[in-house]
């Protein structure tokens, strides 16, 4: 096992990454901006240095600071978190020419799924199920267009290197097309720095469905099964849950060995999440796969007894897969909602200030609350301001719901706005009681939940 290990993150995801470090007993190395001096994630670390300023760019971003922090604290491994480096083909080729593993799949594998397009290309040839689509290299705006018009409308302009829901613009006719290829065109350019551009039919109701694979070292697979991520703002997760209720086990056993078979086809290792969209008659699509651990990653831990971050951290020590398919059973259901100081009665924009009072509700076998944050401390411009992950499990989804909402009623915040309301309203409808699930939920049931 390790010397010691690196987290080249912040937050919640460098505390939880800790939690697992720690009980595995590998000491443990945090980094930190001027913004988070006093971090909760700096007081867990055994050993914490500061890499410089508060901007993303002028710290958590700066490969080669990362690298020579490991070189001079002798740490062996770097858990790169998720957001920031951890889909970087470059800074994991960084560590492997320091000789410092990085906890994360092969270059060849971030690389192979780093372009939206590049990636379709690949499943296609693996004989995944892609949405039908246009995602080749030639970016002339006829040849574009004529795919959409082939297709018929709605479809969905996606550019290839995006992320977040950025760079992505629903198209509804003809007329509408050069303007919303223009405009995700420029969304790409000013947050990737590149415009290449895919086409999709756009699924008017669609379920958002993935599956968490797991590969090691000695060519062995497995899937975890799936979450459901199908409440979604501007295409951004909002409430997760796992398993996906009402899937056929004939479905998710397709949907995960689908999925595996796109993991090999890149010879991928470590943790890894394919990301379908699941339709209404039981077909499913594949949409990307990324390479990291996701934020969502504690529902799956909660239905499957297992600890996805030591899993990593076996897997990159060269360890083989724990448990094989055979041994992994789902058990009892789980939700997580993520709790953000940002206003929804004003878009969503995101708050800054101070946690002057912090109650979380009590954790226990039904509750967990994964969060960087105490009270008093500043949630600050720089980051994502998310708070905490509410996560909860019990032996059937209704009675996990009643969990989540009652957890969400003992979560106390005060100094800033936050989603909570937003989230309690928004579990408590008797549509999302009723799994009438999909990407559309929020903008449906408004009326309910602002
Ligand atoms: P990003 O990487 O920016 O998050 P994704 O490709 O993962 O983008 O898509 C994000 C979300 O956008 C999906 O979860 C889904 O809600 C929606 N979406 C993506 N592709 C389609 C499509 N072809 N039809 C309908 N909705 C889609």
């Amino acid at each position: 096992m390790f010397k010691k290990l690196l987290i080249a993150n912040r937050g919640e995801i460098c505390c939880r990454v800790i939690k697992t470090a720690r009980k595995m007993g590998i000491p443990t190395v945090a980094v930190y901006s001027d913004a988070d001096a006093n971090a909760l994630h700096v007081q867990m670390a055994d050993e914490a240095v500061h890499i410089g300023g508060p901007a993303a760019k002028d710290s958590y971003l700066k490969a080669q600071t990362i690298i020579d922090v490991c070189n001079e604290v002798g740490a062996d491994a770097v858990h790169p978190g998720y957001g920031f480096l951890s889909e970087n083909a470059k800074f994991a080729d960084l560590c492997e020419a320091n000789n410092i593993t990085f906890v994360g799949p092969p270059t060849s594998a971030i690389e192979a799924m780093g372009s939206k397009s590049a990636a379709k290309s690949i499943m296609e040839k693996a004989g995944v199920p892609l949405v039908p689509g246009y995602h080749g290299e030639d970016q002339s705006e006829a040849i574009i267009k004529k795919a959409a018009d082939d297709m018929g409308y709605p479809v969905l302009l996606k550019a290839a290197a995006g992320g977040g829901g950025k760079g992505m613009r629903q198209v509804w006719s003809e007329n509408e097309f050069a303007g919303a290829l223009a405009a995700a065109k420029r969304e790409a350019i000013s947050s990737f720095g590149d415009d290449t551009m895919l086409v999709e039919k756009y699924l008017t109701q669609p379920r958002h469905v993935e599956i968490q694979v797991f590969c090691d070292k000695h060519g062995n697979g497995v899937y975890l099964f799936e979450r459901d991520c199908s409440v979604q703002r501007r295409h951004q997760k909002v409430i997760e849950e796992a398993p996906a209720p009402g899937l056929s086990d004939d479905i998710r056993k397709a949907m995960g060995e689908a999925a595996l078979k796109a993991a090999k086809a890149i010879n991928y290792v470590g943790a890894g999440t394919v990301e379908f969209l699941y339709d209404v008659d039981g077909s499913f699509y594949f949409m990307e796969m990324n390479t990291r651990l996701q934020v969502e990653h504690p529902v799956t831990e909660m239905i499957t007894g297992q600890d996805l971050v030591q899993w990593q951290l076996d897997v990159a020590a060269g360890e083989p897969l724990p448990l094989s398919q055979e041994q992994l059973k789902v058990n009892g259901h789980a939700f997580e909602a993520r709790v953000y100081a940002e206003d929804p009665d004003n878009d969503f924009l995101p708050v800054t200030g101070q946690l002057t009072y912090l109650q979380a509700p009590l954790e226990n076998r039904h509750v967990r609350v994964d969060t960087g944050v105490r009270r008093g401390d500043e949630v600050s411009v720089y980051y994502d301001p998310m708070i905490a992950k509410l996560i909860v499990w019990d032996e059937d989804r209704n009675k996990a719901l009643n969990r989540l909402t009652t957890a969400l009623a003992d979560y106390h915040i005060n100094g800033m706005t936050t989603n909570l309301p937003f989230l309690y309203n928004l579990a408590s409808t008797d549509a999302f009681r009723n799994v009438e699930l999909d990407t559309g939920f929020i903008d449906k049931h408004q009326d309910k939940i602002f």
